[in-house]
Order: C-alpha cells, then structure tokens, then sequence
C-alpha cells in the first residue's frame, strides 16, 4: 500500500503545487504515495456554506467552526483509518526529524490546514488532532506548512530516492548539522576546494566531514549537541 495523505483545507488548489514536481511529484507519479485533497468547505451548511464565524469572548478574526471541520474530518477517514491526524499549528510540537521519520514509516497522515485566527479548541480534542508546529514564526495558512511536513516525509519513502544513503547522512540525522559540500570546479574564483576531499585517503575524508560537522553545531546550534549528550546519557 502506498503512503497515503489527506489534506483538509479550504484552499485545495494549493496542491498538489511543488508536491507534484522534483523527487516528490515523481513519487505521486509512480504510485509511491497518494494524495487525496478535500475541500473543508463541501462540508458547510447553509446558503452561503459558512466555515468560520467570530470568536467566543471578542477578539480579531474569526474562527474556523468544529462541526464543519468535524464533518469534514469524518468524510475523509473512514472507521478503522489509524493515520495520525496531525492540525498545522504555529502552537504545536515542533516538527523534528525523528516526527517525520515515524511518520514516514507509518500508512500515512490526514493533515487539517487551519486558516483566520485557527481551529474551535474542541475540535482538536474530539478528533484527536496533534497539533504540529514548523516554527516560531506566523503563516497565513497551515497550507505552506502542510507541504512542509509532506516534503519532508515523502522523500524517505522507500523507493523515492536515487541514492538510499543520501537520507542518512543529512544534516540533523546524525544529531549534527552537515559538513560543508563542493563541487568541481576545484579553484573558482581564487577559492579552492579543501585539499584532504581530493586526497582519496577515506578515512581522513570522514575525520575532516565529522570535524566540521562538529565544529558547524557547535557554532551555530550547541542547543543540538546538548541533545544528543542527554540522548547518549539516557
Ligand atoms: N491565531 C493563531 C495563528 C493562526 S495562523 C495563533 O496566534 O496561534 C492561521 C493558520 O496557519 C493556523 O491555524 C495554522 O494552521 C497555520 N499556521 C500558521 N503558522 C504556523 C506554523 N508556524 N506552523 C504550522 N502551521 C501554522
């Protein structure tokens, strides 16, 4: 069975979008995964088919209403359906790796895209909704962080990438961010390529990678390496 993913959202033109193109739009193609896109909005009711309304207690915005979400939510998983159902949320988990990993090793996800202020509470709890994040910043939409989320998870789909140990050597796989990379030409514009990548000697190729790898964290995300000790310690 491939991977199947169900996207709620009220803007179901925005996919597949760059999900049907690169690594990602060949998986669609050759039935690795499946994607099945719903309109949050075929499950309003009423003349002028209302999804949101204002929010309890006053505020800006509005607020998307829990029946037609519940509704929609319903349509699209069927009784025994145990994908995780996971509601983009700038409040959530922040995804990490290891989320998509298990993710990815899963039958699939039903992802809710919020929109306007966000989601009635009670919905998140009566459908059991984890909320996840893709960082501290506010999007307009859970769209664009939706695409985020499958991007991540389609390419460590079995038979998705060319190269199997490309997905294990990236950068947060093995708790580092990754050494720097390069390419031929080895001198352009007065700057060379570091020798020791041209010297064929493996093993003082993998010291160098795993030296920079260590060094880069260190700089610029030491709150990696405090991870990983406790991780080591545990
Ligand atoms: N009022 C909310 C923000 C709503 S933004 C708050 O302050 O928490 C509208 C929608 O965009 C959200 O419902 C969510 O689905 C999506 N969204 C915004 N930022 C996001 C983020 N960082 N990660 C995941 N989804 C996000």
């Amino acid at each position: 069975m491939p991977f199947a993913a169900t996207i709620l959202t009220l803007y179901p033109d925005m996919f597949p979008g760059p999900l049907g193109m690169s690594i990602a739009g060949r998986g669609l193609e050759d039935g690795v995964w499946s994607l099945d896109v719903r309109n949050i909005r075929d499950h309003a009711e009423g003349k002028h088919a209302t999804v949101d309304d204002t929010p309890a207690g006053g505020g800006p915005g509005m607020v998307l209403k829990p029946d037609v979400l519940a509704r929609a939510i319903d349509a699209a998983t069927l009784q025994g359906d145990t994908r995780p159902r996971l509601l983009m949320s700038p409040r959530g988990k922040p995804l990490t790796q290891t989320r998509v990993r298990e993710l990815a090793a899963g039958d699939g996800v039903v992802i809710v895209c919020g929109r306007f202020e966000g989601v009635d509470e009670r919905i998140i709890e009566a459908r059991n909704l984890e909320e996840v994040s893709i960082g501290d910043y506010i999007l307009s939409g859970g769209e664009p962080a939706a695409h985020v989320v499958l991007d991540a998870i389609v390419r460590l789909l079995p038979g998705i990438m060319g190269n199997d140990a490309s997905g294990s050597e990236e950068s947060f796989e093995t708790g580092l961010l990754e050494h720097p990379q390069y390419t031929r030409p080895r001198e352009w514009e007065g700057r060379k390529i570091p020798p020791v990548l041209l010297s064929g000697d493996h093993a003082a190729i993998a010291r160098w990678k795993r030296k920079m790898a260590e060094e880069l964290t260190r700089s610029r995300r030491p709150d990696l390496l405090e991870g990983r000790n406790r991780d080591e310690k545990a």
